[in-house]
């Protein structure tokens, strides 16, 4: 007999798939905070600052004049020209209007450009710890995320030789972000180096570069990008980007691609089928963040190196955590590991990130996301793009709730 359930109407690609760790855990922390709980929130990587003004006004303005039609797919001439001229002031790098697109927000031009090119079965090389979105794009276009771990010992980072070992004839792409998203590593000019020459070694293999923080990098270190090392990839290698991040605008979802013409179309015919292009009125905005004044990005990276900073120490200071001091983006991702086996005022036993995360919601308020999320056990992850108070006070509890752990002598 056919199976007459609700839940009978998932197709097979969303086995395993929902919605992220992060969005649950802040819709559980919303929910407690509006029954009164004192809770401190630090799951999302969202800036807490406005979006500036210039970019608001430029929205109303675009209101005004009637930019409220559908807009070209692959986006309106007038972004892709900000967008192309971004490229040849901050990075060196020069493309036609043909070669780039404005998608909703950078997560539609990763889905783009896996629906547009992975075909079932192929490979993706995702490398953990990974924004967790990566693996689920992956399998939900039918192609396998072939997860390499990095550990903390080796920063996090990606090796020449894990690369090349897990490189077969069916891998389609590498997918990196650097500064990375949930660790917070960069790879700087020797590091790309390494993975560049394996790259180069394998030419059937395309590069996903996610520079959606490439603003945010620390202690004056300049921002290193794979195309500037070796601009011969530029032939099998998309670039993803977004203004969420930079400036402030998240809710606004825009993002932007730049790559071969041959992908890009491939990829507008796929958002032409699921979107038919991103908000008229948000990319009127985006072309005034872009092309307006860009001080307000290097004053608020400041701002986050501080709370780096501040955040990074403090959380040295718990007993059974262990928090490397990151590069980039605005995480932070301890290690929890020397708190398994604690056990709780209630009796419980923490026996994993996720239990531990459970423990800091349940007896502190203070909600994290578990390591295991972005296949990363043993740790947890803060986003630090909050206000300095409310990170020192999330710190001084998370200590209290370590200390507050009794081990079996
Ligand atoms: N890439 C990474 C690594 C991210 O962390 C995010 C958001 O958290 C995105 C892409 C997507 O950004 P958006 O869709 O807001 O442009």
């Amino acid at each position: 007999m056919s199976d007459t359930s609700a839940e009978s109407i998932r197709a097979e690609r969303l086995n395993g798939i929902e919605l992220s760790l992060i969005v649950r855990i802040q819709e559980r922390a919303n929910a407690l905070r509006a029954e009164g709980v004192d809770i401190i929130g630090l799951g999302t990587g969202e800036p807490d600052f406005d979006t500036p003004e210039h970019i608001k006004e430029a929205a109303v303005q675009a209101m005004r004049d009637g930019v409220t039609k559908y807009p070209p797919t692959a986006g309106s001439a007038a972004l892709k020209e900000a967008v192309c001229a971004k490229f040849e002031r901050e990075n060196n790098f020069v493309y036609a209007a043909d070669e780039v697109m404005v998608s909703t927000g950078a997560k539609q031009v990763l889905f783009n450009a896996m629906m547009a090119t992975v075909n079932p079965g192929d490979e993706v090389i995702v490398v953990a710890p990974y924004w967790g979105v990566y693996a689920d794009i992956v399998r939900m276009v039918g192609g396998v995320p072939k997860i390499l771990s990095c550990p903390a010992s080796d920063g996090f980072l990606l090796q020449p030789e894990a690369l090349e070992a897990a490189i077969t004839p069916k891998t389609r792409w590498l997918m990196l972000n650097s500064p990375s998203n949930p660790s917070g590593a960069c790879y700087g000019p020797a590091e790309w180096g390494g993975l560049i020459e394996v790259l180069d070694r394998h030419p059937h293999v395309w590069l996903l570069s996610d520079d959606i923080y490439e603003h945010l990098v620390y202690d004056g270190q300049r921002y290193a990008h794979p195309l500037a090392i070796q601009p011969a990839l530029r032939e099998r290698t998309v670039l993803v980007n977004g203004v969420s991040k930079a400036y402030a605008m998240t809710g606004w979802r825009i993002g932007y691609a730049a790559g071969p013409k041959a992908l890009i179309g491939a990829m507008t015919a796929v958002q032409g089928h699921v979107t038919s292009g991103a908000s008229s009125i948000s990319q009127a905005a985006s072309v005034a963040a872009l092309n307006g004044p860009q001080e307000i990005v290097a004053e608020r990276r400041d701002i986050f190196q501080e709370r780096r900073d501040s955040i990074v120490a403090a959380l040295n200071e718990a007993p059974g955590i262990d928090c490397l001091m990151p590069d980039g983006a605005f995480y932070v991702l301890p290690s929890c590991a020397g708190v398994l086996g604690g056990r709780a005022p209630s009796g419980d036993v923490i026996d994993s990130d996720l239990t531990f995360c459970q423990y800091l919601l349940d007896t502190q308020g203070v909600a994290v996301v578990p390591g295991t999320d972005f296949g990363a056990p043993n740790h947890f992850r803060i986003s630090y793009a909050y206000a300095r108070d409310a990170l020192i006070e999330a710190a001084r509890r998370i200590k209290v709730a370590c200390e507050t752990l009794e081990f079996d002598a």
